[in-house]
């Protein structure tokens, strides 16, 4: 057996089964399980029912109850969510669905010992199971469980969601769970199931921003779809620093689909699963578990998005085409099945999907999607980085820590005795040079990258404002030209800067550093003739310990009053989004107001 994912799979997946209509099949299990034996894989963890205490982490004693009536006697009168339609009741489906999530469960055990990496439960996902609900052909939601598994050992996680339908349970199940960060790419809730998962769920209360939603239409196509993958998951990873993370691969979003509309390719859904694994890895110490979930394109799609899911966290390419003797197994099931015929290789052939399944519009309207997501949910720092050059997150490459920097050490959790007095001042790259960046000061997460981040950006010409206390710098304040396009364009806002960064170490908070630093920057930007505007969103916050959003919001309009900026509208499209976002802008004496905002702010 070849090295690669832990493989959860055994006999007791299969009872998992609506019916030969329903198009959540245990078919599927054929054709899938055969094709990663193909590639090497082999079941290595056989499932097992999780108990009902491991349930009830997050699912309702009265909605177990109930499955457990609906197993006994599928008979029963519908009711929570279980009945005639997506969630049919079955003999036995109290141990088929409790397998799944005990298989889900099992596997992050055994990564969180360290016995494996990377586990893959190809048969889990089950992303719409609600508290006390079944949704979705899904009865216990197994990947929301074994976030909690993860949770229940102090680990951060984060959570990506590639199936083609919102993943609402999961979301729902941890939405005010600061310490467990969603994110979810599908087809829009206007045209699909479940309905929700627009870019305004953020989360609540202090886990305000931890709820990502990226809604796509209909007909966006693959590379529109890999690059808002592109574009939100690394930057998002690097912000809120995971310790393991949780994906989930449906299937659904293939061209061939039966059930939704986004014309993705094998192609591009391998490519995610392989820049998940490379999330994994430069993030979450390895840690990764992925599960499988919805696909009903079962012989000509689903086998193949399982095998590159798997070869994805072995680190393997696929090979070019698909065993001839899988191929001669399964195009007699395929054809009695209208799934036919059996493409020839692993991943999509140029031309699938065709110029008829992709549509323009739906690419134009994916990029101003996903610059709203990033707006309100990636903090500006990370955004005005990749913008100029000072770092990319684009997960192309996996990036390395830098290592020439003195911010691995800790500094102290509170600064001690002569300790707790920080100066102000404006930093230069030598300051760089001779301070330990704090953690938690600005993002991202790790401060060796903040680090870097800091030291490319005042090269740039940005102007930082730095709070020292003794050799750490636990303070920092920063801004950059606007831009209106992105940098590549040379269009640079005229004599306008944003605010990108102000943050104070936990140990320095409410000591008026925030202020200092902030009037400092003003009267420097003064000095220079330039205009200041700030923006708060959702995105600016502690990753480890946030203020509620109520209180996040307050914070920045203290700050931004006590250093003369005057509160100005917030553009309709960012505070329908982030009802809590604001914005407020500082012109130089003598100057006149802008006409308009850079739209990249
Ligand atoms: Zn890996």
């Amino acid at each position: 057996m070849a090295d690669g994912p832990l493989l959860v799979f055994g006999p007791k997946s299969l009872t998992y089964d609506f019916g030969p209509r329903h198009p959540l099949s245990p078919r599927r299990f054929g054709p899938g399980i055969e094709l990663l034996r193909a590639v090497g894989a082999e079941p290595g963890l056989t499932p097992e029912p999780a108990t009902d205490d491991e349930l009830e982490w997050l699912h309702s004693p009265d909605y177990i109850a109930a499955v457990r009536r609906f197993s006994a006697d599928p008979g029963g009168p519908p009711m929570a969510g279980i009945g005639p339609g997506d969630d049919p009741a079955f003999a036995g489906m109290h141990e088929a669905a409790a397998t799944v999530a005990g298989g889900s469960i099992r596997a992050m055990e055994a990564i969180l010992r360290g016995d494996v990496e990377h586990a893959y439960q190809p048969g889990g996902g089950l992303h719409h199971a609600m508290r006390s609900r079944a949704s979705g052909f899904c009865i216990y939601n197994d990947v929301a469980l074994a976030i909690a598994r993860a949770r229940r050992d102090g680990l951060r996680v984060l959570y990506i969601d590639l199936d083609v339908h919102h993943g609402d349970g999961v979301q729902a199940l941890h939405y005010s769970d600061p310490g467990v960060m969603t994110i979810s790419f599908h087809e829009s809730g206007r045209s699909l199931f479940p309905g929700t998962g627009f870019v305004g769920e953020m989360g609540e209360g202090t886990a305000a921003g931890t709820s990502v939603n990226v809604p796509l239409e209909p007909l966006c196509g693959p590379e529109s779809w890999l690059a808002a993958v592109r574009a939100v998951v690394p930057a998002l990873a690097a912000a809120f620093g995971p310790d393991v993370i949780v994906s989930q691969h449906g299937a659904d979003g293939h061209v061939w689909d039966p059930l939704a509309h986004l014309s993705l390719t094998t192609t591009a859904i391998g490519e995610a699963a392989r820049l998940v694994d490379r999330m994994a890895h430069r993030y979450g110490g390895g840690r990764w578990f992925a599960t499988g979930g919805g696909g009903y394109s079962i012989y000509r799609v689903v086998p193949r998005v399982w095998a590159l899911t798997w070869l994805a966290g072995a680190h393997r390419e696929a090979p070019r085409l698909l065993p001839a003797e899988w191929r001669a197994c399964w195009e007699g099931d395929a054809a009695r099945w209208d799934d036919a015929p059996l493409p020839e290789g692993f991943e999509d052939a140029p031309g699938v999907p065709s110029d008829r399944s992709i549509s323009a519009a739906a690419a134009e309207r994916a990029e101003k999607t996903v610059l709203l997501v990033r707006t309100v949910l990636v903090p500006a720092l990370l955004r005005v980085a990749e913008l100029r050059g000072w770092r990319r997150f684009d997960g192309s490459v996996t990036n390395p820590p830098p290592s020439a920097t003195p911010a691995g050490e800790a500094p102290p959790a509170r600064p001690g005795e002569g300790q707790a007095e920080s100066a102000v001042r404006l930093l230069t790259l030598a300051d760089l040079d001779s301070l330990f960046v704090a953690p938690r000061v600005i993002a991202p997460a790790d401060p060796a990258v903040a680090a870097q981040i800091l030291r490319a950006a005042i090269r740039d010409g940005a102007v930082a404002v730095g709070a020292v206390s003794g050799e750490w710098l636990v303070g920092v304040a920063l801004a950059a030209p606007a831009s209106a396009s992105g940098p590549d364009k040379g269009d640079d806002v005229v004599g306008v800067d944003q605010l990108v960064a102000l943050g104070v170490a936990p140990g320095w908070r409410r000591r008026g550093v925030a202020t200092a630093m902030l009037r400092a920057l003003v009267a420097e930007q003064n000095r220079r003739g330039r205009a200041l505007i700030a923006l708060h969103t959702a995105a600016e916050r502690d990753p480890i310990d946030p203020l509620p959003r109520a209180r996040r919001r307050e914070v920045a309009e203290r700050l931004a009053a006590g250093a003369g900026l005057t509160a100005a509208p917030v553009p309709p499209h960012l505070s329908a989004a982030d009802p809590d976002a604001r914005l407020a802008v500082r012109f130089p004496p003598g100057t006149q107001a802008l006409s308009g905002l850079p739209p990249e702010i």
